[in-house]
Order: structure tokens, then C-alpha cells, then sequence
């Protein structure tokens, strides 16, 4: 029983706690121990906070113990290395950070460790978020558990494939185009963007602020229903968070949904999807109208200007968020500058990897003077146009479904060094982004024995019911309960 813990739903282990089977330090030790073992060939984990992690894990018991504590006391999870952790080292994956300690905890982290979760330590990622293999890290690839030869899918990489080894319960991601959809799919794990706004951005570092969103990366719907209810909420220290209840979540995952209208999106299965995903994605549909749902086809005529007006959008925000490591403040600062403006240009040239310096260069030559309405307001404009097709669509159905990538894991190395063939990983994820909407990515039946993503995309803040859809679906299914072999 003991050597199975890793094997355990996030309920099940909290009736374990509770009935004393385990305690969660022993729960902390196994994840910690199968991270030793495992990580060495995956590379998904940064920084391990083991002292921190047994400590958390006896407050835990404690609050067990006194009849106290959530879902969530006691369970080990993974956070993203784009989460500030007070005491806890966050790079981002960039050696411009590389020994920076955050005297804060983000709002994500400080809600989970109010929930009584254990946080086991940083996960690998694209370095800021950029990317969609795992690739541009600083700290190198990770490896997909699947096939320790094809990447993880990125940038929340190093999140999927702990989680689909089961090296953590559950770790948390972030999704600005796409990023934890995509390696949710490739890891073969389900992993949910909620709404833009629905959770605090505040210590996450930010990317594209008016995309970023975080959000839970877990085995199952029902896990991602109790991580989401923690990680959700109004923050004041977010001025784009929204003030509005949090849903019951994970009360709400059995609601019925006969009837439900989904609408496949007719621009996600056309030429450019892989055959034997297109058929992964059949079958999960046949198995999805068991369950009583109503499905038609709809369009989202403009999704092909999804791509082109993120890599404006999120390039021109990148370029003014990250004038801030300048070498003075916080992170790298290069050795004897002769004087300050040598200080920034040799900080930045000497801290920045060559995808992050490629945005800069993007977002600044898009938000120069002449080229502003040219590029970054025409952008703005598409993506009003891309958000009014999702709502001509959502006036027709309640839920949108399509692939989340268009093919499976890819071998490493096979895009880097063609940016347009990587930023097309993105191509049935990004419009969601720039329209705010929430969407998930679950387990569909494997491609070729690799994981394949079915995403199904819901009106603003209607995770619960995408999370009930994708929970009904998975217990009539066992896509997500598939294991890479070895772990
Ligand atoms: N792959 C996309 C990019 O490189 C999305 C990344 C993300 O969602 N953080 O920008």
C-alpha cells in the first residue's frame, strides 16, 4: 500500500490522512525519494525543498491530527519555477535569475500553503515561459516520461512530465498561449487555463501580462476541481483579478450535463492535424456522447490570425516586462561594468537565452514609434475579432472541443531551430488566450503510444463545468489513468 501513494487521487489520499493510514510526512518522503530516483534522466525538477517540505508536512499532521485542514492538507505538489517562493530559490529558467531568493510568496503559493499543502520544490520550465518544447530552459531539457527522446512540451514542461511520472500529486502551471494546455497533452495529463483573471497573477512573473494565467496540472479533472478551488480567488494585489465568488468546483463535478450542447470546432480538424490524432479525437467524442451530450460542428472563422497576433501581442508585453532585470535591481549583473549603460547591456546580453532575447527584439521593434498601429494595435484589433467569434460560438453551444496540439510529443531538437514550425505547437491553444476564456486539455486515447490531448473550452468562468465534462468523461474512460512505463 505504502509503495502505491503515487498512485493515489487527491481525495483518496486525504481519507488516508485523515484515517491515519499514512501521515504526510511518510507521503512527503515517498514523492521526495521517487524524485531522487526518477529525476537524474527527466530533468522536471529545478530545485528540491526538502528541509521546507518535511517541515510543511508536519504542520500538516498537526492540523490532521486536531480535526483541521481541507483536501488539500497534507498533499505534496510541484509549483512552476515562475512562482516566487519566499526562502525558496525562482529562475524562471533564466540565468538572469539563477540565484534569486523572492522575499515573498505569490498569491498561487501562499493560497496552496494556506490549504496545507506540502510544496516538494520548482519545476523546469521554458526560460520565462517562452517556448513550447522545454528547450530554451537555462537549466537544459526535460525529457518526456513517455519517450525519454521527445520533449515534454512547454513552457510548463517540467510540471506535465513530474506529474505524469508521478513524481509530485500535482504541480501548478502557467499558460499564456498555451503552456499548460500543450504539455498536459504531450505528458498525457490534464491541465486547465481558467478564465483571465480568475486567479492572482501577483508574484507570478509575468510574461504577456494580459494573457498569463496559472492553473492546476493533475492526473484527473476531480484533482484539478480541488487544486483550482485553492488556487482561485480576488486579489487585491492584482489589479486584473476579478472579484467574484469562487465556484464549488469540485462539488459541481457530478452536475448533470445531459443535453449539454458542444460544438467541434471546425477550423481544429482540418488540414495540418495529424491522421491518427484526428482519430484519437473521434473516439474520445464517441465516448463523450455516452454521456447524453448534443454535438455540432461550429467555426471559428478568424482562429488562423490567432498565431500572428499573439507573436505581436505577447513579444510587445514581453519587451516592457522584462526591461526590469537590468542588472541593477535583481538578478545577473555582469563582472566590472565600466559604467551603467555598459551595466545593462552586458547584464541583459549575459542573462537573457536566445528565444527570450528574440521576443525583446519582436515586442520592441513592434512597439516602436510608426510601427505601434502597424503591428500592436492591429494585433489588438484581431483579437477582439478572435473573441467575437468564440461568443458568436458559445451563443450556439456551451462547450467548444478540439485537439489541444495538433500532433503528439515531438523528438528533441526537431523545431529549434525553426521558430514559425515551434510556434505553430500553439495553433489550437493561443485564441483562447486572447480571448481569456478558460479551456482544459485532458488524456484522449494514444497516438502511436504517445499521449494525445482532447481541449475542451468553456465561456468565461465556466471551469466547473468544463471540469464536470472532462470528470463525467473520465470515468467512463481510462485515457487518463494510462502510465509511462518505467515510473
Ligand atoms: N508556446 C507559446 C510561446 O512560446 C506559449 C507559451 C506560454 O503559454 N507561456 O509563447
Amino acid at each position: 500500500m505504502m509503495s502505491d501513494l503515487h498512485l493515489m487521487s487527491i481525495a483518496g489520499l486525504s481519507a488516508g490522512l485523515r484515517a491515519g493510514d499514512f501521515t504526510s510526512v511518510e507521503l512527503t518522503r515517498h514523492f521526495l525519494q521517487r524524485i531522487q530516483q526518477f529525476d537524474g534522466e527527466l530533468n522536471a525538477v529545478l530545485t528540491l525543498a526538502e528541509e521546507q517540505a518535511l517541515e510543511q508536512a508536519k504542520a500538516a499532521d498537526e492540523r490532521i491530527r486536531a480535526g483541521d485542514g481541507g483536501p488539500l492538507t497534507g498533499i505534496p505538489l510541484l509549483h512552476k519555477d515562475i512562482f516566487c517562493t519566499q526562502g525558496v530559490r525562482t529562475t524562471c529558467g533564466s540565468r538572469m535569475l539563477d540565484n534569486f531568493i523572492s522575499p515573498y510568496d505569490a498569491t498561487v503559493v501562499s493560497r496552496l500553503k494556506d490549504a496545507g499543502v506540502v510544496m516538494l520544490g520548482k519545476t523546469n520550465m521554458d526560460e520565462f515561459a517562452m517556448g513550447s518544447s522545454n528547450e530554451t530552459s537555462f537549466y537544459g531539457p526535460v525529457k518526456n516520461p513517455w519517450d525519454r527522446e521527445r520533449v515534454p512540451g512547454g513552457s510548463s514542461g517540467g510540471s506535465a512530465a513530474a506529474v505524469a511520472a508521478r513524481l509530485a500529486v500535482a504541480a501548478t502551471g502557467t499558460d499564456t498561449g498555451g503552456s499548460i494546455r500543450q504539455p498536459a497533452a504531450l505528458c498525457g495529463i490534464t491541465g486547465l487555463k481558467p478564465t483571465y483573471g480568475r486567479v492572482s497573477r501577483y508574484g507570478m512573473i509575468a510574461f504577456a501580462s494580459s494573457l498569463d494565467q496559472a492553473g492546476p496540472m493533475t492526473r484527473s479533472a476531480e484533482d484539478a476541481a480541488h487544486l483550482l478551488g485553492a488556487m482561485a480567488g480576488f486579489d487585491e494585489r492584482d489589479s486584473t483579478s476579478v472579484d467574484r465568488p469562487v465556484d464549488d468546483y469540485a462539488g459541481q463535478l457530478n452536475q448533470p450535463l445531459k443535453g449539454l450542447k458542444i460544438g467541434m470546432v471546425k477550423e481544429f480538424f482540418g488540414e495540418g492535424l495529424n491522421p491518427g490524432m484526428n482519430a484519437s479525437m473521434q473516439t474520445a467524442i464517441d465516448t463523450l456522447k455516452t454521456l447524453g451530450v448534443e454535438m455540432r460542428e461550429v467555426s471559428l472563422p478568424n482562429s488562423h490570425y490567432s498565431v500572428p497576433a499573439y507573436y505581436v501581442v505577447a513579444p510587445a508585453e514581453c519587451s516592457s516586462n522584462l526591461s526590469r532585470f537590468d542588472g541593477v535591481r535583481f538578478g545577473h549583473r555582469c563582472e566590472n561594468p565600466q559604467d551603467l549603460e555598459d551595466l545593462y547591456k552586458r547584464s541583459r546580453a549575459e542573462g537573457f537565452g536566445p528565444e527570450v532575447k528574440r521576443r525583446i527584439m519582436i515586442g520592441a521593434y513592434a512597439l516602436s514609434a510608426g510601427y505601434y498601429d502597424a503591428y500592436y494595435l492591429k494585433a489588438q484589433q484581431v483579437r477582439q475579432v478572435i473573441a467575437d467569434d468564440f461568443r458568436q460560438a458559445f451563443a450556439e453551444v456551451d462547450i467548444l472541443l478540439g485537439p489541444a496540439s495538433p500532433e503528439t510529443a515531438f523528438r528533441l531538437g526537431e523545431k529549434s531551430d525553426d521558430p514559425v514550425s515551434m510556434y505553430l505547437s500553439d495553433i489550437y491553444t493561443i485564441a483562447v488566450n486572447l480571448a481569456g476564456l478558460p479551456a482544459l486539455s485532458m488524456p484522449a486515447p494514444m497516438v502511436d503510444e504517445l499521449p494525445a490531448g482532447l481541449q475542451l473550452i468553456g465561456n468565461y468562468f465556466e471551469e466547473g463545468r468544463l471540469l464536470a465534462l472532462a470528470h463525467q468523461l473520465q470515468q467512463i474512460s481510462d485515457w487518463h489513468r494510462q502510465m509511462p512505463s518505467g515510473y
